[in-house]
């Protein structure tokens, strides 16, 4: 029976959330686990601005961990859906609007032969993964610790100790034979991988990587570490899947990519997107070069399918979130981002508290304890002195900013992100830091 009052506060709701959800949540980071407390139960979102359910109103640095890159409900975006809803929600068949979304991509990412759309970004790698295997017959994949692709089973492996080692299942329920698939190597390491081709080359279907790693925090893919593995890959017949499901059209309109790839003039066989591409709806999709992907069903013998992949509403979201992702808010959001992380850091260094900026483009996050080496790959990540974050961050979202509840994510700004906005960020940065000096 529900009650007949409705609860509001955030412990009214997150008690009621428990008993009806595995840890009160449809997403386990949202559980505050690492951070404690109670996490907020949002209700509302404008611009720079997140409001949870009592009415307190938050900076927000999270951005749906993404997506609302030209800020939350954006007019043109907004306006675009509402239309968009008045034809139906749904019609299980061709739209318009997904032509129209695939080619804004292609002229943003021209490496981009030929789209896919889907709901999430875990069915834009699967998918992709079954494709390379599909395309090249061979059964290996190389992943690299710390890199987050989404929770299918066979990327859910972890660090694997060595090089080229046989990852263990990295969550229970994964078995054996579908883990043992995955080779797990250390990012940023290029001997490995040349390592792992050696042994295993004739049998590796893909290296998959996250464009610039931003979910171990965020980590700088060392300058032609991603133009090896395009070369690599090629040499030996397998493919290269470059995952920009969360950097895809955020640090700049090419992605990671863009940076990257572009000037160095390397362009990997498959592209994953998710997040900004659906402006805040649910749409991911992969895409790449035509004779690959031409081997997906219909065409072809991989099969994929989804009741919901190119939905009107998501599609006309994704749309106007791509057109509205000017120069400007590009140049927004670097900005913002460079002056940011400089203040984090300042207040951070007159409170005594060691620490590195990790930065890819416009995303950055904090590592603790860590300015010696910086952070190249998973293990460094994983021994900075992380419990310095849990009192920073509650420090923050007392001050009403909104930070990630994790300190292996990266930080996300908007175009919508003003004066205002970044002015309270800062004033409440300088408790903050005296905060995570404490720990
Ligand atoms: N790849 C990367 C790089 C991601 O960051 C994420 C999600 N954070 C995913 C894939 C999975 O996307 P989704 O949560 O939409 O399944």
């Amino acid at each position: 029976m529900s009650s007949p009052v409705s609860p509001s506060s955030s412990e009214e709701l997150f008690d009621r959330a428990r008993a009806l959800m595995p840890g009160g949540v449809n997403s386990p980071v949202r559980a505050f686990g690492s951070v404690g407390g109670t996490p907020r139960f949002m209700v509302s979102a404008t611009g720079p601005y997140i409001t949870d359910s009592e009415g307190r109103e938050y900076v927000d640095l999270v951005c749906s961990w993404g997506p609302a890159l030209v800020g939350h409900s954006h007019p043109d975006v907004l306006a675009a859906v509402h239309a968009a809803v008045d034809n139906g929600l749904s019609f299980g068949a061709s739209t318009p609007a997904e032509a129209e979304l695939a080619q804004l991509v292609m002229d943003r990412v021209p490496g981009v032969k030929r789209l896919r759309m889907v709901s999430t970004g875990t069915e834009a790698t699967m998918t992709a993964i079954r494709l390379a295997r599909g395309y090249t017959g061979r059964n290996l994949v190389i992943k690299f610790a710390g890199c987050y692709h989404g929770h299918l089973d066979g990327l859910l492996a972890s660090a694997g100790s060595g090089l080229a080692t046989l990852a263990l299942p990295g969550s229970a329920g994964v078995t054996e034979a579908t883990a043992a698939e995955t080779l797990v190597l250390p990012y940023n390491d290029v001997a490995a991988v040349e390592k792992a081709f050696a042994e295993h080359g004739a049998n590796i279907a893909a290296v998959i990587t996250e464009a610039a790693p931003a979910n171990m925090g965020v980590v700088t893919p060392d300058e032609g570490f991603n133009a090896a593995l395009s070369r690599i890959t090629s040499a030996h017949g397998a493919l290269l899947i470059l995952d920009e499901v969360l950097t895809g059209f955020r640090t700049g309109p090419g992605g990671y990519w863009g940076l990257t790839g572009a000037q160095e003039g390397w362009t990997p066989d498959l592209f994953t997107f998710g997040k900004v591409i659906g402006g805040g709806m649910p749409v991911a999709a992969l895409g790449g070069r035509a004779d690959v992907m031409d081997y997906l069903a219909p065409l072809g013998p991989v099969y994929q399918a989804g009741t919901l992949s190119g939905n009107p509403i998501a599609m006309a979201a994704g749309v106007a979130t791509l057109k509205a992702a000017t120069a400007e808010v590009y140049a927004t959001v670097d900005a913002r981002s460079a002056e940011l992380s400089a203040a984090v850091s300042a207040a951070l260094e007159a409170a005594g508290v060691d620490h590195s900026i990790q930065r890819a483009g416009s995303l950055f996050s904090v590592a603790f304890g860590t300015s010696a080496t910086g952070v190249h790959n998973y293990e460094q990540a994983q021994a900075q002195e992380s419990f310095r974050y849990k009192p920073f961050f509650h420090s923050m979202l007392d001050a009403g900013v909104y930070l990630p509840p994790s300190v292996f994510e990266a930080w996300f700004l908007s175009g919508a992100h003003d004066d205002a906005a970044m002015n309270r960020i800062y004033d409440a940065l300088p408790a903050a830091a005296k905060a995570a000096a404490e720990a």
